[in-house]
C-alpha cells in the first residue's frame, strides 16, 4: 500500500474532492525497519525436505519438534493490555500454545470487536496510510476504463455484478462511477457488491457513494451517483453468483493473513506468535507440523528450482489462494473477469509482513490492533491458484502499475484535467500522477524535500483473471514500449504537458479504443475459423466475439455477404459510438476516416450507373461508413461537372473536386482518374490536418498516411501499365508526400513493367521486404504484402500515447479483420479451405 510510503507533509490532492493531505517518504526500502529473521539454532534434530518435487513424490514436510525457538528481537515498554491484546493472550492460553502469524494477523486486522479495520477510518492524513484511490481521482477513473473495456469484451451484458473487495472509503468506486457516467449502457447494467468486513468502513462507503437505503435493509441501497443498486457483504461467497461478474481487488490481498516459514537445519518451521514469561508477545518456531505446511508444499511446487535453492524464509497466504480459487470459479462459470492490483512480487515471497502506524513502521507485535499489518502479494501463487481452479479462465500479467495505467491512457487523463484547474490543483495532479506511475522521487519536484512525491508505479503490480471467452483484457495484450515510456518519464514530457489538444473525453475514449483492440481476432481465433466446415460453424465461432450478437439472429444457411454485412454493421456502430463521444478536433479527425469510403461509394455508383445497374442494388453495395444523404442522386449525373453541382457540392468531398471539374464524359477510364484524383486530394488534406494537430498525432499519422500514399502510387503505376494514361497524367495522380515523393514518383511515372516498379521500390528500405516476397514478373502477392506491412504499422501506433492515430489504426485493423472474415467465409463456402492462408493477414 502507499501506506509504505511514509512521511510527514501534506499537499492538496483531488481535483474533485476536498483537499486531503497525503503522505510519502523519500526513503530506503520500507522493509529495512522490520526485525530481521532470526538465525536458527544449530542443534538440529530432523531434516526437512521443502522442495516441490520431494513433496510431489509423497515426502511429507517435517518440522522442528525439539523445542520452541525464541528469537530475541524486540523489547517493550509495559503498557496496559488493550481488549485485543487480552483476547489474543486468551486465545494462546486457551490453545495451550502459540498461534500462527496468520491467525495473529487475522485477529489483529478483522477481529469483530477490536480489529484494526473494524471501527474506524484508517486512511489519509489522520489515519495510518494512504492508498492510490485516495492519492488521485485518476486511479479510480482508469480502473473504470479497464472495467468498461472488459464489459465490452463480455458483449455488453445488460446485467453485471461489479464486485469490489475491500473498498476502504469507497473512493475507487466513486471515481469509477463518475468516470464512466457517459457510458450509460454500462452504468445501467451494474449491480455493485461491496465486500467489506468493517461496519465502520461500510458506513463511510455508504456516505461516499451517496446511497439511499432501500426499504428496511442497510445492506442494500441505491447510489445516486449512477442510480446503481449497491449491496454489502462480509465475504465474497455471500455475493450472489450466476450473473456476469467483474471483480476489483485493490490493496485487498495484502491484508489477507500470511503464514511464515523458516528454513532451519531441522527443516521448515512455521513462525508462531506466543506470550513470553514477561507477558509480552514473541515469535517462536512451531514444534510440530502445522496444517499450513500443506500449502507450503503446494506453493513450493510452483517455485522455480532457483527460487527453491535460495529460500530461507517463505511467506504464504492460503487465504489468498482460496480466495483466488473462488474468484476463478466464479469468473469461469459466470463470465467476466477480475483485476488485482497490489504491492507485491512476481516471485515467491520470503519475509515481508510489516506494521504501520501513523505513517511509520512499527514492530509487528507492538500494541496489536493499533497498526495496520500487510504483506507483499505473491502473484505467481494467484496465477497458479486461478489456473488450477478453473479451465475456463486465463491469467494475464502481472505488469507494473505504471505500465497498466500508462497503457490505459492515464497520460491523456492527466492532461485533460490539467487544462481545467488552478495552480494548486495542477501541482496536486502532477504529484498524484507521479505517485501512481513514477518510480522513485519525482525529478520535477521543486517544493520542500520532505514532500517529494515518491512514485509507486513500479512497485505495484496488476494482474487479471478473465473468462476465456473474453480473450485478452486491456491492456495486457501488449506492453507499451519500455523505451518510450522511460523517455516520457525521464524527460518530463508526461508532466510537462505540452500543448496537446486532448480533452477529457478524448483521453477517455482513447483508453477505450486501446481496450477495444484486445477484442480484435487473434491468430488462435483465425486458426479456429479455418477449421470450420460451413458458414454456420463460422457463426458459432464468432458467437463468443464482439460480432456474436450481430449474427445471432441470422437464419441458416448463412451467406458470406451476411457475415460481412453484419460485421461491418458492428464496425459502424462502434465508429458512431466513438463519434458521439468525441469533441473537436477529434470529431473532425474521425470524420476524415470516412472520406475514403465516400470516394469509393461515389465511384461505385457512378461506374454502376454507367453499366446500367439498378441504383438500389448499388446503394446496398456501398460501404455504410461512406454513406451520405444525396448518394442516390449520383446516378443522374452525366459528367463531372454535374456530379459536382448536383450532388457532391454539399458533401465533405466538395473541396477535393477542384481538380476533377471537366465536362468530360464519365467513362471507365475517367472515373478511375476521378477516384485517384479525389483520393490524392483527400490524403493530402488529411495529412495537412494531422500536421496541424501536432504532437504525436502528426508524427504517427504522417507515417501511416505516407505509407498509404506510397502504396497508392505503386498501385496506380501497376494498374496503368499498358493503358492510355500518359506519364504526366500518371504522375499527377500521386499524392505529394510520402517516402516516394518526389524522386520515387519521377521513377515510377516511367515504369513500363512490374520488374521496373520493383527496381524503383527496392531502393527504399521499408519497401524492400515487401517486394522481396514476390518473384520476378509477378504481382499477385503484392496486396497481401502491403496489407501485412500496414497491419504491422497500425499495431505499432498503439505503442505510443498522446495521439489520435489509435483511432485511425483501430478502424483500419477492423476493416482488415472484416476482409479476413470475408476471405475465410468465401473459402469455406466454396470448399477451398487450402487457399485460406493466401489472403488472411494475422494481427497478433
Ligand atoms: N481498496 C481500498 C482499501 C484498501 S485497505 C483502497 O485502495 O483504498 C483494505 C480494505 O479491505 C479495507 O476496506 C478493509 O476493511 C478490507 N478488508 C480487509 N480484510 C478483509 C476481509 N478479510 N474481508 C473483507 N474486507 C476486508
Amino acid at each position: 500500500m502507499l501506506r509504505r510510503l511514509l512521511t510527514q507533509t501534506s499537499s492538496p490532492r483531488r481535483l474533485l474532492s476536498s483537499k486531503t493531505p497525503f503522505f510519502s517518504k523519500p526513503s530506503l526500502s520500507p522493509f529495512s525497519s522490520l526485525p530481521s529473521s532470526p538465525d536458527p539454532p544449530s542443534s538440529a534434530s530432523s531434516h526437512v525436505e521443502e522442495s516441490g518435487s520431494a513433496a510431489a513424490a509423497g515426502t511429507t514436510i517435517s518440522v522442528d519438534r525439539s523445542a520452541l525457538f525464541n528469537p530475541p528481537d524486540h523489547s517493550h515498554e509495559p503498557t496496559p493490555d488493550s481488549e485485543l491484546v487480552k483476547h489474543l493472550k486468551s486465545v494462546i492460553k486457551f490453545r495451550g500454545g502459540p498461534i500462527s502469524v496468520a491467525e495473529y494477523m487475522e485477529e489483529v486486522l478483522t477481529n469483530p470487536r477490536s480489529g484494526y479495520y473494524m471501527n474506524r477510518d484508517v486512511f489519509g492524513a489522520q489515519g495510518d496510510f494512504i492508498t492510490s484511490p485516495e492519492v488521485s481521482q485518476m486511479f479510480g477513473e482508469m480502473i473504470g476504463v479497464w472495467t468498461v473495456c472488459l464489459w465490452e469484451q463480455m458483449g455488453k451484458p445488460e446485467r453485471v455484478n461489479l464486485i469490489e473487495l475491500g473498498p476502504g472509503r469507497g473512493t475507487l468506486m466513486v471515481d469509477l462511477l463518475r468516470g464512466t457516467s457517459k457510458f450509460r449502457n454500462f452504468t445501467e447494467s451494474l449491480h455493485i457488491h461491496l465486500v467489506e468486513c468493517s461496519p465502520a468502513l461500510q458506513k463511510i462507503q455508504h456516505q461516499n457513494l451517496k446511497c439511499t437505503d432501500e426499504s428496511s435493509s442497510e445492506k442494500k441501497a441505491i447510489s445516486s451517483l449512477a442510480g446503481t443498486p449497491v449491496h454489502w457483504h462480509a465475504t465474497l461467497e455471500e455475493v450472489p453468483s450466476g450473473v456476469p461478474t467483474i471483480i476489483i481487488a485493490h490493496e485487498f490481498y495484502d491484508a489477507l493473513p500470511v503464514h511464515q516459514f523458516q528454513k532451519t537445519p531441522r527443516g521448515w518451521c512455521e513462525k508462531m506468535v506466543d506470550v513470553g514469561e514477561d507477558s509480552q508477545f514473541r515469535f517462536v518456531l512451531s514444534p510440530q507440523p502445522t496444517p499450513a505446511a500443506l500449502y507450503l508444499v503446494k506453493r513450493c511446487t510452483w517455485a522455480t528450482p532457483e527460487e527453491k535453492e535460495r529460500l530461507e524464509h517463505v511467506e504464504i497466504s492460503p487465504k489468498s489462494m482460496d480466495l483466488t480459487q473462488e474468484i476463478a470459479k466464479r469468473v469461469g462459470s459466470d463470465g467476466g473477469g477480475a483485476l488485482i492490483i497490489d504491492y507485491g512480487k512476481d516471485v515467491i515471497i520470503s519475509d515481508s509482513l510489516q506494521a504501520i502506524r501513523e505513517h511509520k513502521f512499527v514492530n509487528i507485535l507492538d500494541d496489536p490492533g493499533s497498526a495496520d499489518l500487510s504483506a507483499y502479494v505473491d502473484f505467481p501463487s494467484i496465477k497458479h491458484s486461478a489456473e488450477e481452479a478453473s479451465e475456463n479462465v486465463t491469467v494475464h500479467g502481472p505488469m507494473t502499475q505504471s505500465q497498466f495505467l500508462g497503457s490505459l491512457g492515464i497520460n491523456f487523463r492527466v492532461d485533460a484535467l490539467l487544462q481545467n484547474c488552478d495552480d494548486e490543483q495542477a501541482e496536486s495532479l502532477r504529484s498524484g500522477y507521479w505517485r501512481l506511475v513514477g518510480d522513485g522521487e519525482a525529478p520535477f519536484w521543486e517544493g520542500p524535500d520532505e514532500q517529494t512525491p515518491i512514485g509507486m508505479g513500479e512497485r505495484y503490480l496488476a494482474m487479471a483473471i478473465v473468462n476465456r471467452n473474453q480473450g485478452t483484457p486491456a491492456p495486457f495484450q501488449s506492453l507499451p514500449c519500455q523505451s518510450l515510456r522511460s523517455e516520457y518519464l525521464l524527460k518530463g514530457r508526461m508532466y510537462g504537458f505540452e500543448a496537446l489538444t486532448f480533452n477529457i473525453h478524448g483521453g477517455y475514449l482513447e483508453a477505450i479504443v486501446r481496450g477495444h483492440r484486445a477484442g480484435l481476432l487473434t491468430t488462435a481465433d483465425y486458426n479456429n475459423l479455418c477449421q470450420c466446415e460451413n458458414l454456420d460453424d463460422i457463426k458459432m465461432h464468432l458467437s463468443a466475439t464482439k460480432y456474436g450478437s450481430y449474427l445471432q439472429n441470422e437464419p441458416s444457411p448463412l451467406h458470406t455477404t451476411t457475415i460481412v454485412e453484419k460485421c461491418t454493421l458492428k464496425l459502424v456502430d462502434d465508429y458512431k459510438h466513438m463519434l458521439c463521444q468525441a469533441t473537436e478536433p477529434m470529431s473532425t479527425f474521425l470524420e476524415y476516416i470516412r472520406y475514403g469510403h465516400m470516394i469509393d461509394n461515389v465511384v461505385l455508383i457512378v461506374t454502376g450507373t454507367l453499366h446500367e445497374r439498378d441504383v438500389q442494388e448499388l446503394i446496398e453495395k456501398c460501404h455504410p461508413l461512406g454513406m451520405f444523404d444525396s448518394i442516390a442522386t449520383l446516378a443522374v449525373a452525366q459528367n463531372m461537372r454535374e456530379l459536382y453541382r448536383l450532388v457532391l457540392v454539399d458533401t465533405p468531398l466538395a473541396p477535393y473536386f477542384s481538380e476533377c471539374l471537366t465536362s468530360e464524359d464519365l467513362d471507365d477510364m475517367n472515373i478511375e482518374i476521378m477516384r485517384n484524383t479525389l483520393y490524392k486530394a483527400y490524403l493530402e488534406d488529411f495529412y495537412k490536418f494531422c500536421q496541424k494537430l501536432g504532437g504525436a498525432t502528426s508524427e504517427i499519422m504522417s507515417d501511416l498516411l505516407a505509407f498509404e500514399a506510397d502504396r497508392r502510387a505503386v498501385n496506380i503505376t501497376i494498374n496503368s501499365i499498358g493503358t492510355e494514361l500518359t506519364r504526366e497524367d500518371r504522375k499527377k495522380l500521386y499524392s505529394n508526400f510520402g517516402l516516394l515523393y518526389p524522386y520515387g514518383h519521377e521513377e515510377l511515372a516511367i515504369c513500363e513493367d512490374i520488374d521496373q516498379v520493383r527496381g524503383v521500390m527496392e531502393k527504399y528500405p521499408p519497401y524492400q521486404a515487401i517486394f522481396s516476397k514476390m518473384s520476378y514478373g509477378e504481382s499477385q502477392m503484392l496486396d497481401k504484402a502491403f496489407y501485412e506491412e500496414e497491419v504491422r504499422r497500425l499495431c505499432l501506433a498503439f505503442e505510443q500515447q498522446f495521439h489520435y492515430g489509435v483511432f485511425f489504426a483501430y478502424m483500419r485493423l477492423r476493416e482488415q479483420e472484416i476482409r479476413n472474415l470475408m476471405w475465410i467465409s468465401e473459402c469455406v463456402a466454396q470448399n477451398q479451405k487450402s487457399r485460406i492462408h493466401d489472403s488472411v493477414v494475422y494481427m497478433f
